[in-house]
């Protein structure tokens, strides 16, 4: 029964790799380029204990040759080689594609790297081959020989002549065909470029022959009498891969400057970064990262163009040009680059969703990189700063999406601007200049600084020498009520009503004007109905009139919010508005005096105030003109 099943899964497990294999047809030099540097890996792996192997490290290379002519690309190298029976063994997948043997071993499939078990990357150079020729020569021994296949209709396997140990895979590349353009990979320019794309970090050196041109002046004088010159071409044999990348290179031998300097090349960022991080972790997962946070936001961050993810590497081979399950949302500005032995080199897409190892990784470098992130903010807030600017509404986003699964995370790495000075501040600067008896963190939330510093609200909490966040993005108070508190502090609203500032006595006096005022505040409900929830004394106001305040969960910020928005959310989601009232307001008197001796005058000055409250608050006033009438009217 469960072997039926684990065949069903490693079939679909290959069909996800020839499929995207095909797709990504560039890739198979890729394959065949760490094919040889495998078989070099274990041949100067016994030159280090075997003198008889007669080659040093250095002599170890790969070469890369073209011939138009012929169309063949032939990759050789210097490694250990293939005996006939390694031929057939290694190389004999082919003819029996479509009909794997299913080891045994493969039932712990965590155990073994299914792919490899295939040769599927062998596989690959049929991608771009009619016909692949292997002739190869194992390290002791005299014999070499010729393994040949045109695919599916089997191989051959015949005596051949070599000179050297190691192995040459020839590759007959296949002629143009419709949609299928394989003249280019003929061309010196477009191997080198896939050599650099994929295969740059390979420890040892691809050789390629490289034609230079030259113009040499001749004796020949032009129509303006200066000499001609005619190009002169010669070929020299040039390395073309860097070898050892900059992420397995320790902090004295590549500089923060040297990584820099690498990140604005790879990434195309003519910005410095904000941070470099370099990690290099051994365990469960051994793996080293070197990561950048930019300084900017590129253009397209904000638009779906935007490729998160970081490069991924396998011992110096990419993997992936991108790879989003690297990085948690939140942090879609990182850029940078992940290399572990550990992975494997065939892995997918789809599979790679799944990968544990990966997961681990993706775990460990979302905590590097808040690390990262709290230091530069203690350390370089003026940096920081920079980095908010670019990427703190990201940040925000992702208090508030995943249903605050990133709460914790990010909380720290929050700032806002605030009454304590012009700079922004973390909520942890604000909870510790909190004085005793402050209950709550204040906010005060509008479209923009001026209006948030501006609203009437304000008056009181400032008046107890209490410090306000002023918030001014769209984001922000979906982020404060997705966390609710910071250091169990409750964060609060200035329109929210009650502020929780009143001492026993005040709340008898109100209790007063409130039985006072009883009937007024009936009227005046009864006159705004249409416009607010409740007309009530307010307990925030201390050299305003009016304000506007709300009921319930929706905020008028978010009501400012969502009226920006396109559809039917804009017209449907409305704060309930209380318009509150200053009682020591000279304005209170004359609306007291009005309400007892002129009942049309007194629906004149609430339309007004209601008004009013509104623009305070930033929310239109529908009827200007009537509301322009009333004023005129009162002057
Ligand atoms: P994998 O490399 O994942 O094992 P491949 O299909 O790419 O699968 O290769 C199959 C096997 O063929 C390799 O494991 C190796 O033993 C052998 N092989 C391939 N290329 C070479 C080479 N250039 N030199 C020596 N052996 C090779």
């Amino acid at each position: 029964m469960a072997k039926k099943q684990f065949k069903a899964e490693s079939k679909r497990l290959l069909d996800l790799m020839i499929n995207s294999i095909y797709t990504h047809r560039e890739i198979f030099l890729r394959e065949i380029i760490s094919n040889a540097s495998d078989a070099i890996d274990k041949l100067s792996y016994l030159a280090l204990t075997d003198d008889k192997v007669g080659l040093n490290r250095d002599d170890f290379r790969i070469r890369v040759a073209l011939d138009k002519d012929a169309r063949t690309i032939t990759v050789s190298d210097n490694g250990i080689g293939m005996t006939k029976d390694e031929m057939e063994e290694n190389l004999g997948v082919i003819a029996h594609s479509g009909s794997f043997k299913f080891k045994s071993e493969l039932e712990d499939k965590d155990n073994v790297d299914i792919i490899g078990q295939f040769g599927v990357g062998f596989y690959s150079a049929f991608m771009v081959s009619d016909k692949v020729t292997v002739i190869s020569r194992a390290y002791g021994h005299e014999d070499a020989w010729c393994w040949e296949s045109s695919g599916a209709d089997g191989y051959t396997v015949t005596p051949a002549e070599k000179a050297d140990v190691g192995t040459d895979i020839i590759m007959h590349v296949k002629p143009d065909a419709g949609e299928e353009h394989y003249d280019e990979i003929l061309e010196t320019w477009r191997i080198r470029e896939l050599i650099k794309k994929y295969s740059d970090y390979v420890r040892f050196p691809i050789r390629m022959d490289i034609e230079h041109t030259e113009y040499v002046e001749t004796d020949e004088l032009d129509e303006h009498g200066n000499k001609k010159t005619k190009p002169v071409t010669h070929t020299e044999e040039e390395t073309v891969n860097s070898m050892v990348p900059i992420w397995q290179r320790s902090k004295s031998e590549a500089s923060d400057e040297d990584c820099a300097r690498f990140y604005k090349d790879r990434f195309h960022d003519p910005d410095d970064p904000v941070a470099v991080i370099r990690v290099n972790a051994e365990g469960l997962v051994s793996y080293r990262a070197l990561l950048f946070i930019p300084k900017k936001a590129p253009y397209d961050f904000y638009s779906r163009d935007y490729k998160p993810g970081l490069a991924l590497y396998s011992s110096g081979v990419m993997i992936m040009e991108s790879c989003a399950d690297l990085l948690p949302e939140c942090f879609r500005f990182v850029r940078g680059v992940v290399d572990s032995p550990d992975l494997s080199l065939n892995i997918s897409r789809e599979i790679l969703q799944h990968d544990r190892q990966l997961k681990t990784i993706a775990g460990n470098l979302e905590n590097k990189v808040k690390a990262e992130l709290l230091k530069l903010q203690t350390g370089d807030p003026e940096k920081y700063d920079e980095f908010w600017a670019a990427f703190g509404r990201q940040i925000k986003y992702g208090i508030v999406g995943d249903y605050g699964m990133k709460k914790e995370l990010l909380k720290d790495l929050l700032k806002f601007p605030s009454s304590f000075n012009e700079k922004l501040t973390s909520l942890k600067d604000y909870v510790s200049r909190m004085p005793e008896g402050q209950k709550y963190i204040y906010y005060a939330a509008a479209e923009n600084l001026r209006a948030a510093a501006g609203l009437p609200q304000n008056e009181q909490v400032k008046a107890r020498g209490y410090e306000l966040l002023y918030l001014t993005e769209d984001v922000d108070e979906f982020v404060t009520q997705m966390l609710w508190s910071y250091e169990e502090k409750e964060f609060k609203s200035v329109a929210a009503g009650d502020l929780g500032l009143e001492s026993q006595e005040d709340k008898e006096k109100d209790q007063e004007t409130l039985d006072r005022s009883r009937e007024l505040l009936d009227f005046m409900k009864e006159t705004l109905k249409d416009d607010v929830v409740d007309v009530k004394l307010s307990k925030s106001l201390v050299s305003s009139a009016v304000c506007m305040s709300y009921e319930g969960e929706i905020t008028l910020e978010m009501e400012r919010y969502f009226r920006q928005m396109p559809g039917e959310a804009g017209e449907k989601i409305k704060a309930r508005h209380v318009l509150e009232l200053n009682p020591s307001h000279p304005v209170f008197a004359s609306l007291t005096a009005a309400f007892e001796n002129d009942k049309d005058k007194a629906a004149k000055i609430a339309r007004v105030l209601c008004d009013q409250a509104k623009l305070l608050s930033g929310i239109p006033v529908e009827d200007l003109p009537s509301y322009a009438e009333a004023v005129c009217a009162l002057i």
